[in-house]
C-alpha cells in the first residue's frame, strides 16, 4: 500500500482544500548561485495561514468523531496554534478555551494585544492566562475540571501528537509530488518546536524522498532535550502508519537564543533578507530563526546542492512584536 492509500485511512476534515505551493525563490538562489525552494505552508487557506491547519485536519475529524461541543488547547499569548485552533473550532461551531502564558513575561501592548491575540479573540475563544504552562496537558484537564466543561478534547500544544503529525506526512507527500524531476533536494530545512511537524516530515520523507537530509532548526531548546521529542513522534507515527523504521534526527539549535519566543539578531535579519529579495514574510519565533539557520549554512558550505526551506508561517506576530524587535541588539 501507498504512504498516501495508508494515510487516507485515517478521518479528516478537508481544511486545505489544495496544495500549497512549492516554488523557487530565484532571488536567493541568483545570491547563492544554487538551487534554494520554498514551500509555502504559510498559505494554506485559513486563519492567515500557517503549519497548524494540516494538523488540524486529522485533529478535528478525531474531536468531530468523538462528539466533542468544545476544543481546549493551550500555547503561547501570540500563538499560532491558538489562532489556528480557534479559527477551526468557529469554523465547526465549536467553542474553543484557550489556556495563555507569556512567555516572555513582556508587557508590551502589541504583545498582549495584536497579532495572533487579536486574531484568536476574533474567532470567539474563551482565553485563559496562566503563570506558566509546566504540564500543558495536566493544566489543561484541571481548566476543563475547574470551568466545569462537557464534552471538551484536548488539543495538545503545538497540535503535536501522532494524529496531528500525520498533517506533515501528507505535506512531505505533496513535497514528493511537487519538486521538480530536475532537483534532487539535498536538505530541507524547517523550524522544531512541539516536533509534530519535524517528525511527520521526517517520517513521510524517509519514504519518498530518503535522499534528502531533513534538518529540525530548534527554537525552544537544545538537541538534547529535542530529540526525544522527535523521537517519541516519530515512533507514534511508525506505529500509525505501520512503518518498521524511523529516521536519523538531525537538530540545528544555535539559532533560538536567548529563548523560545524572544526574537534575537540572526533571526530579524533573515526576516529583513526574505522580505527585500523575495517578498515573503518570515516571523521573529519560528521561521525567521529556521531561515536564520538556513542562511549561515549557505554562507559557510562549499557545495551548491538544491535545498529546501519549508515555511511553517507565523508572520502574523509581526504586528505584536513591532516595539519588543527594536529592543534587540
Ligand atoms: C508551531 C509552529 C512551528 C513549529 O511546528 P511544530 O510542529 O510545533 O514543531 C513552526 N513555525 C510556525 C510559524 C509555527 O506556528
Amino acid at each position: 500500500m501507498s504512504l498516501q492509500q495508508t494515510l487516507t485511512q485515517f478521518a479528516k476534515v478537508d481544511l486545505l482544500k489544495a496544495s500549497t505551493p512549492l516554488n523557487r525563490l530565484d532571488n536567493l538562489s541568483r545570491l547563492y548561485g544554487r538551487e534554494i525552494y520554498i514551500k509555502r505552508d504559510d498559505m494554506t487557506p485559513l486563519a492567515m495561514g500557517g503549519n497548524k491547519l494540516r494538523k488540524l485536519e486529522f485533529l478535528m475529524a478525531d474531536a468531530l468523531a468523538q462528539n466533542a461541543k468544545i476544543i481546549v488547547t493551550a500555547g503561547a499569548i501570540q500563538s499560532n496554534h491558538v489562532r489556528q485552533t480557534a479559527a477551526v473550532a468557529a469554523m465547526f461551531g465549536l467553542k474553543c478555551v484557550a489556556l495563555l502564558e507569556n512567555p516572555i513575561q513582556s508587557e508590551d501592548s502589541n504583545f498582549l494585544h495584536n497579532g495572533n491575540k487579536l486574531l484568536t479573540d476574533l474567532f470567539g475563544t474563551q482565553c485563559v492566562m496562566c503563570e506558566e504552562l509546566t504540564d500543558p496537558q495536566a493544566q489543561m484537564a484541571e481548566l476543563i475540571q475547574s470551568l466545569d466543561l462537557k464534552d471538551a478534547y484536548i488539543v495538545p500544544v503545538g497540535g503535536s501528537n501522532g494524529i496531528g503529525a500525520l498533517g506533515y506526512v501528507q505535506c512531505a507527500i505533496e513535497i514528493a509530488q511537487q519538486k521538480p524531476t530536475n532537483i534532487e533536494f539535498d536538505k530541507i530545512i524547517v523550524a522544531s518546536g512541539s516536533a509534530g511537524t519535524h517528525a511527520g516530515l521526517a517520517m513521510g520523507l524517509q519514504e519518498l524522498l530518503p535522499a534528502a537530509q531533513l534538518i529540525g532548526v530548534t527554537v525552544s531548546r537544545k538537541q538534547q532535550d529535542q530529540a526525544p521529542k522527535v523521537e517519541k513522534l516519530q515512533n507514534e507515527l511508525a506505529q500509525l502508519l505501520k512503518l518498521e523504521k524511523t529516521p536519523e534526527i538531525t537538530l540545528w539549535d544555535d539559532f533560538f537564543a536567548p529563548m523560545y519566543g524572544m526574537p534575537n539578531r540572526s533571526g530579524l535579519n533573515a526576516i529583513a533578507l526574505l522580505a527585500q529579495k523575495e517578498g515573503i514574510l518570515l516571523d521573529p519565533v519560528y521561521t525567521g530563526k529556521a531561515m536564520a539557520g538556513l542562511i549561515d549554512y549557505l554562507d559557510n558550505s562549499s557545495d551548491k546542492t538544491p535545498v529546501l526551506f519549508v515555511h511553517t508561517g507565523g508572520a502574523q506576530a509581526l504586528f505584536a512584536y513591532s516595539e519588543i524587535n527594536k529592543t534587540i541588539k
